[in-house]
């Protein structure tokens, strides 16, 4: 299985539906333990995955942000975790692919080992003092030169897939320039250390840990680039809708699956029949079409889109995230109260849709910035 051979979007699509299997049996018992889905990154990992949207003349696959969220989304449907934490490392390298703001040559550093040993990507920049840091908080954690080097210091916090990132992309305050640096650091990096703290109820195998940064020594190459004041809209945050619609496209399948199987001995057919049962089934798929509709339409905009057209597009892609996200919660409460009870057993996978998707509104960008944005444009 090699997803770098495999010409087409649908070709794609066939081969995440034959690792979903063993990523849906693996869900529940990694949920329950709050383990890392190693296995599950390591089939995306060897199967090529992983090398998708690195650019082609670096050894990649060079795929457009629609076939990205269609990728993940499938990847959703079997395992919310897993599809959000390699979402980040795919979405970083199309990202950066696509504005080049970083030094040359540790970008293709970082890219000719995606594409060779595939080596994973995160950044960490959320801090328990500044949040969220679409927020405009100023990092706590300092980059200061020293003797031809940086030495970096500070905690991150939620920073996912933290067991098994090759680099890790951190941001800190440069106080000399009273300027945010975005640093490269290798795992393998003295002082570099990943605590143990990812407690959430949601997206409980992501591995979204603290690192913590002691005296950390890297080369002055190593500063991948200073951020600007002014953020630029970024398409390959559609990942994170992508997830989510996935995992209410999960909700809905199992709603279902159990609608046409659970027949109560107070009816003479399965529940799926009762026209109370269909109208929900109707809502969902309603919520589930608007959402992709959504999606899709702005990933292929961003995809046809110039460098000045995209900048226009932080509306279109904040609205988009927006109301996918809230769609798909939407669509998982409707599957819970078809199913009922059971669906509260922690046997039920829809109690694991239930928390896994409400991240959603916890990933950028927050509603209430979304809105003001949409407002501004009025
Ligand atoms: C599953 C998951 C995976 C994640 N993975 C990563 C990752 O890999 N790397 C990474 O860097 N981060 C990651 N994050 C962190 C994420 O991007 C946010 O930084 C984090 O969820 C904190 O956001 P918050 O809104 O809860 O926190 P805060 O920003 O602290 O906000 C807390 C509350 O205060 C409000 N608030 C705070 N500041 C303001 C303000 N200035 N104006 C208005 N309201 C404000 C918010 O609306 C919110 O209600 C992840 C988060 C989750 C849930």
């Amino acid at each position: 299985m090699d997803f770098l051979k495999a010409s087409t979007l649908e070709e794609k699509l066939d081969l995440i539906q034959t690792l979903a299997g063993p990523f849906s049996e693996r869900a529940a018992a990694n949920d329950l333990e709050g383990r890392f889905a190693f296995e599950n990154i390591q089939d995306l990992k060897e199967t090529g995955y992983t090398k998708l949207t690195v650019p082609q003349n670096y050894g990649g696959g060079g795929i457009s942000l629609y076939e990205l969220v269609r990728l993940q989304e499938a990847i959703a449907v079997a395992d919310g975790s897993t599809a959000l934490s390699i979402g980040w490392h795919m979405g970083i390298l199309m990202h950066l692919s696509e504005t080049r703001t970083w030094n040359g040559q540790l970008f293709e550093r970082i890219c000719r080992a995606a594409a060779g040993k595939a080596a994973l990507i995160n950044t960490c920049a959320t801090e328990a003092q500044t949040g969220s840091p679409t927020r405009g908080g100023m990092p706590e954690t300092t980059a200061t030169e020293k003797n031809g080097e940086w030495v970096l210091n500070g905690r991150k916090t939620f920073a996912t897939m933290s067991p098994v990132l090759d680099f890790f992309i951190i941001t800190a305050t440069i106080p000399k320039k009273e300027a945010v640096g975005s640093f490269v650091v290798p795992r393998e990096t003295a002082g570099l250390s990943v605590v143990e703290t990812w407690d959430s109820i949601a997206l409980r195998a992501t591995g979204s840990h603290d690192v913590v940064l002691e005296n950390v020594k890297v080369p002055l190459a190593n500063l991948a680039e200073i951020q600007t004041k002014k953020k630029e809209p970024a398409g390959y945050l559609l990942h994170i809708p992508a997830c989510y619609l996935g995992i209410a496209e999960a909700a809905k399948r199992e709603a279902a699956r159990f609608a046409k199987s659970y027949t109560p001995n107070s009816l003479n057919h399965p529940l799926a029949e009762l026209p109370a049962i269909r109208q929900k089934f109707g809502e969902i798929e309603l919520k589930l079409m608007q959402a992709r509709h959504f999606l899709y339409s702005v990933a292929k905009m961003w995809d046809e889109a110039g460098a000045e057209q995209r900048k226009e597009m932080g509306p279109e892609l904040g609205a988009a995230k927006m109301a996918v996200t809230n769609h798909a919660i939407e669509a998982v409460d409707l599957a819970m109260r078809i199913v009922g009870a059971r669906s509260l057993s922690e046997k039920s996978p829809l109690q694991r849709y239930y928390r896994d998707v409400r991240a959603g509104l916890h990933n950028p960008p927050m509603d209430d910035a979304v809105l003001m944005q949409l407002g501004a444009r009025v």
